[in-house]
């Protein structure tokens, strides 16, 4: 199944296809632009820049603002596929989930024979900069609480408590659009960075007001968008994971370094394919894209 937009970051056109792929192979990216060069795993270790999105990259070859679709594979509950892509970026389409979430439907998933396998938190985390933390502990589900608090009319402090159960990623969540101020604008694009940006992808504040004539998806949309940014970021430990999260006022770059510490061999997580008492989780299932 395949598609293609522009880069957010890059403004390069690109086009991405979801390729099948067997048990245990987990999310990986290969750059088809790039002649013989190998697949990039999908996972923290090869997080490389964490500044306004999430980018992956080993061999000094790397796919940048994956999180998005990560998101959308980890709210579908696909394990296994392999993202061709002729860019290096992934496509920002609205400047949400929502795309790549279709893009998913419209492939047709199938239940692979081997058990599904999770992390599961298994003691308390605190990781915190500042006024801005994340917390994780232990739960047979998986829920996101996020608050964020910008001084602005139109965002203010919104907090939303995310639980991922029956498909409900793609109404709940999925819709929410990358979010950013005009004043911050030109200082990007004068990085390189957003050159592909618009209103057609991104909701955009001036000092007062939104600038976007068709309004909010959601009344709280902004905190949603972080939800979906921190669920993409967290796929990045190449398992489901099964815990509750509590955030406030995070970004790329803290999530990033949860994952690691998360992940860091001292135990706060722990493999496992058993079956957990929920019904959202069924442990036998993970997909494969066709
Ligand atoms: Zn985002």
């Amino acid at each position: 199944m395949w598609c293609s937009g522009v880069g957010l970051h890059s403004g390069l056109k690109v086009a991405l296809v979801l390729k099948p792929a067997p048990a245990g192979h987990g999310i990986r990216f290969l750059r088809t632009d790039i002649p013989d060069s190998s697949s990039i795993y999908a996972h923290y270790n090869n997080v490389v820049n964490t500044f306004q999105a999430t980018t992956i990259g080993s061999a000094g070859v790397s796919v940048s603002t994956i999180e998005h679709l990560m998101a959308a594979l980890y709210g579908g509950r696909v394990d296994n596929v392999l993202v061709e892509l002729n860019g290096p970026e992934a496509p920002i389409f609205d400047g949400s989930a929502e795309p790549y979430v279709k893009l998913i439907r419209k492939a047709l998933l199938v239940e692979q024979d081997e058990a599904r396998n999770y992390l599961a938190i298994r003691k308390p985390l605190t990781v915190a900069r500042g006024d801005s933390f994340i917390t994780a502990v232990p739960s047979d589900q998986f829920q996101v609480r996020y608050e964020i608090d910008y001084p602005h009319p139109r965002v203010g402090k919104q907090e939303y408590c995310f639980e991922l159960k029956n498909g409900n990623f793609g109404s709940e969540i999925a819709k929410a659009r990358t979010f950013g101020f005009l004043k911050d604008v030109r200082k990007l694009q004068g990085m390189g960075l957003i050159q592909g940006g618009s209103l057609s992808n991104a909701v955009i504040f001036d000092d007062r007001e939104l600038l976007n004539v068709e309004g909010f998806r959601y009344f709280n949309e902004c905190v949603r968008h972080k939800i979906l940014d921190f669920i993409g970021d967290l796929a990045l430990t190449g398992l489901p994971v099964l815990g509750r999260f509590n955030i406030r006022k995070a970004g790329h770059a803290l999530h990033s370094c949860f994952v690691n510490e998360l992940m860091d061999g001292n135990g706060h997580v722990i493999p496992t394919s058993v079956p957990v008492s929920s019904a959202y989780f069924p442990p036998e299932v993970s997909a494969i894209a066709r």
